[in-house]
């Protein structure tokens, strides 16, 4: 079994039962559609074009982490899928697990996140994505959100995948170019944020 193969199965193993075989969906973004908002460019495209919303999740495998995201691809009248948004870095397929005629009602869903590491800075990348994920939920609710909490996540969110991005490990030089290292720099934001999580 390769790696990816390994990690697909033990994300897999985390997620509903009624989760389909992932197939390889090809990315061909349609020229309305914005990044990160595949609920409305499905809807928009659908209204147009016919077809349907495919809810599911997008599995993609990096060298120490396999992650899950909720998402939503285009289905042709033939049973085709299609992811119509876009990706940047580009992308021109995606590793897709449609759950079986769920209809999705608008409440956030968490993107999963398993660590198949032992990388302590894939620990801090999620810290900052459930923080993350619990202020979208409060605001959702209409709770209130602390504007500089969410900064916070985010900055550590954004410093995390950019040092894994280039396989780096809380020994790297930190995000912001202070020259530090990523752990007695930018690391002491973890704390802050893991008291949201
Ligand atoms: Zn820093």
């Amino acid at each position: 079994m390769t790696r990816e193969e390994n990690q697909i199965n033990q994300i897999l193993n985390l997620l509903d039962e009624d989760v389909c075989t992932p197939k390889r969906v090809p990315v061909v973004p349609d020229s309305k559609s914005q990044a990160d908002d595949c609920f409305n460019n499905v809807t928009s495209y659908v209204n147009l074009n016919g077809g349907s919303a495919v809810n599911g999740w997008r599995i993609s495998c990096y060298p120490k982490y396999v992650e899950a995201e909720f998402h939503c691809v285009w289905e042709n009248e033939e049973g085709d899928l299609t992811d119509i948004t876009p990706y940047n870095p580009k992308r021109t397929e995606i590793l897709f697990a449609p759950i079986e005629k769920f209809i999705w009602d608008g409440t956030p869903v968490q993107t999963i996140i398993l660590n198949t590491s032992r990388s302590v800075l894939v620990d801090d990348y999620i810290v900052a994505n459930k923080a993350i994920f619990k202020m979208r939920m409060n605001r959702f609710l209409g709770k209130s959100v602390d504007k500089d909490q969410f900064k916070d996540a985010y900055e550590l969110l954004q410093c995390t995948l950019k040092l894994l991005s280039h396989n780096g490990t809380i020994d790297s030089k930190c995000c912001c170019n202070s020259g530090k290292l990523f752990k007695n720099c930018h690391r002491y934001l973890v704390d802050k944020v893991k008291e949201l999580a």
